[in-house]
């Protein structure tokens, strides 16, 4: 149990903030019922955070795609760009704290992906970052971002809340102080959901912490970190969620009779081809787990990666 609520910067619309443009927000439901209650949010809305006033002038981005700016609708001499990166790079340092970010989609400041970049000359626009959310991330590659119309795909969401979970372990590591033995901990902890996400991973990060007497462990930990944050944006499929379950199936072989191992089998096959979803099998799974506990899976996060409520298990 966690003492307090995991912390995730916002864009401030989607909290009903009214900051946009037109002085209206993007309020998301789903952010501000169902997550606020497990997540602190701190909210942050950049235009507003430069001095742009409510209502404004609309900003979008033009010219290169890979390095935009961000101008004015109509007075195209208003150049926001590098107030809004200098500001990104001033809560980048003041939200060290946060284990995640959610970001309102499309806009020139806070868009994450596929924010249209206006070209000269009538030229199709094409797609980029907003400035602000691309300073933001330079500074913490490895945070868990998102945008908010990507959430209501629950396994999007449910993929976004893990990361969210683990990157707030991690951080609650480092602050403890983290050990060689702390470190093979954590991965041990993580082995199962590696498997189901990154199976490629799994394996050279399992060779990696195998070396771990070799290395330095301020040079390794950053590098270990970053591959597990990109494994883990990996979605889990129905072929690897179906072969760890196998796998941690295979530690209850003493302990359950034929027919319960039969069903669990048959349970894992249907969810395979698609009869039933992961709730079904990973329900039998935990319940026959209560009966006979085995210390090593207690501590998996395959099978707790965040609070239960949290788990759209039958959507995947
Ligand atoms: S999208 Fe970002 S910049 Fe625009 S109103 Fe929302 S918080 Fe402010």
């Amino acid at each position: 149990m966690r003492a307090s609520k995991v912390k995730l910067g916002i864009s401030a619309c989607l909290l009903g903030a009214e900051v946009r443009y037109n002085g209206g927000h993007r309020l998301s439901r789903l952010c501000s019922s169902n997550l606020s209650e497990y997540f602190d949010f701190i909210s942050v809305c950049p235009e507003v955070g430069i001095g742009m006033p409510i209502p404004r002038e609309p900003i979008r981005l033009v010219g290169n795609p890979l390095a935009p700016r961000a101008v004015g609708t109509v007075d195209h001499s208003r150049d926001v760009t590098n107030a809004l990166s200098t500001y990104a790079e001033r809560m980048a340092v003041e939200l060290q704290g946060i284990s995640g970010y959610i970001f309102m989609q499309q806009s020139p400041s806070c868009g994450l992906e596929r924010v249209k970049v206006h070209q000269e000359g009538g030229q199709p626009s094409k797609p980029g970052r907003g400035i602000y959310a691309a300073a933001f991330c330079r500074r913490h590659p490895d945070l868990p971002v998102e945008e908010d119309g990507r959430l209501n795909d629950p396994v999007l969401r449910e993929n976004f809340i893990t990361r969210v979970y683990t990157y707030a372990e991690w951080q609650h590591l480092l602050q403890q102080g983290l050990t060689r033995r702390a470190l093979i901990a954590f991965h041990s902890r993580y082995k199962y959901l590696l498997m189901a996400t990154d199976p490629v991973r799994y394996k050279s990060l399992g060779r990696l912490l195998g070396e771990l007497n070799r290395h330095d462990l301020g040079e390794l930990a950053p590098h270990y970190f970053r591959e597990l944050m990109s494994a883990l944006k990996q979605c889990a499929t129905r072929s690897t969620h179906s072969n760890v379950l196998q796998h941690l199936s295979g530690y209850l072989k003493r302990v359950l009779s034929s027919d319960e191992k039969q069903e669990m089998k048959q349970l894992i096959g249907q969810y395979r081809e698609g009869i039933v979803p992961l709730a079904v099998p990973l329900t039998l799974l935990k319940h026959h787990f209560r009966r006979h506990p085995d210390c090593y899976i207690a501590e998996q996060a395959y099978l707790q990666p965040h609070p239960e409520p949290l788990a759209p298990s039958n959507a995947l």
